[in-house]
């Protein structure tokens, strides 16, 4: 029965469900929805800093809406998933611009809005709305379909619409912010991944994984493909101070609006771009090769390090010369980020 289910989550809720965590600290719309897209594909523990320096820097909507595209990138550097910025940033602005500044109260309102899916439309409205409705994130997913025993990968249609009608079925209609937060409490501390703890879980009466002896089993995994490899050089080209020259990239595709050294196919593509700007090359160091894994390919970068005497000395407009002492605050992609801490003790010294 669903009210048995709701009932035995939400009597757990009261004794273990987090109620500390930083966004449920005077909780509002705009306050849930930046810690619901932060974490989305991010764990709890590593979001919390992300959430406080964000807060801090962009306390409300308004001010999201008015930062610079630079400084809500540069606030997300390390997090990944950078598109998730972008719409964050043009969310506010729709917000403040549409909407006078108050999110609509509506699951099809929040769903219209850039970033905002079916699961994190349900989280804000029940949480920071009133609204009853069901959430299905990756950990509630994974708390029904072991549940249930649910077979498939919920990437499919017919998995996934399964799941959302359980997950709808399940949320009760009193309490609805308690019990969302429960399940992702559930999922994220009891029902993890790969060691549920399943003796302590609130629902291991009915649970059906846990009774067939594999819970881990569920939900299924996404049929395995080999990634493609390819490959890149990235040169740090380093003036004589020691800054490194970095470009914006452009808005949309790979790390759209973060900076980064040029990315180029090879060497030759790199003999091209110092004859384009006409630099005199000093000295180029081989680098350590580096991994960086994007959902859909691998990138192997080959990072060189190319000592050059600029001309004019002055980055134009869409470049900067990277102060490595004292770093402006732009937005990073990952690797770039790890390169440049990389290469400090070389051009500082
Ligand atoms: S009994 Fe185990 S597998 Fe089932 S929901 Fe609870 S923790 Fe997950």
């Amino acid at each position: 029965m669903s009210t048995d289910f709701s009932s035995a989550v939400l009597a757990w809720y009261d004794q273990f469900g987090r109620k500390d965590l930083p966004w449920q600290q005077d909780m509002n719309p705009y306050r849930v929805w930046v810690s619901e897209i932060m974490l989305q594909q991010t764990q709890v523990a590593t979001v919390i800093p992300y959430y406080q320096r964000f807060m801090q820097a962009l306390p409300d909507v308004y001010a999201l809406a008015a930062a610079e595209p630079d400084e809500v990138l540069h606030l997300w550097t390390g997090l990944g998933y950078y598109s998730r910025a972008r719409n964050l940033h043009k969310t506010a602005q729709i917000v403040v611009g549409q909407h006078a500044g108050e999110f609509p109260a509506s699951i099809e309102g929040l769903e219209a809005l850039p970033g905002i899916g079916r699961s994190t439309a349900g989280a804000i409205a029940s949480l920071s709305m009133g609204l009853r409705a069901a959430i299905l994130d990756g950990n509630v997913k994974r708390v029904l379909a072991r549940y249930h025993a649910v077979d498939g990968w919920p990437g499919e249609k017919a998995v996934h619409d399964r799941l959302w009608q359980i997950a709808e079925r399940y949320t009760p209609q009193q309490r609805f912010n308690h019990y969302t937060q429960a399940m992702m409490d559930l999922g994220a501390t009891l029902c993890t991944r790969s060691k549920p703890s399943c003796l302590l879980c609130p629902v291991q009466a009915g649970c059906e994984g846990r009774r067939l002896g594999q819970p881990t089993l569920y939900p299924n995994s996404k049929p395995r493909k080999a990634l493609p490899v390819r490959q890149c050089v990235m040169p740090l080209l380093v003036n004589p101070d020691g800054d490194i020259w970095l470009q914006r990239r452009p808005d949309s595709g790979l790390w759209g609006g973060l900076w980064c050294p040029p990315q180029l196919d090879d060497q030759h593509a790199l003999t091209d771009l110092l004859q384009r700007l006409g630099w005199q090359t000093q000295e180029q160091q081989t680098l350590e090769p580096l991994r960086h894994t994007f959902s859909h390919f691998h990138l192997d970068i080959q990072p060189l390090l190319v000592r050059v005497v600029p001309t004019p000395a002055v980055a134009e407009a869409g470049q900067v010369w990277y102060n490595l002492r004292q770093p402006s605050r732009l937005g990073l992609a990952a690797p770039v980020s790890k390169l440049l801490k990389r290469v400090e003790h070389i051009c500082v010294g």
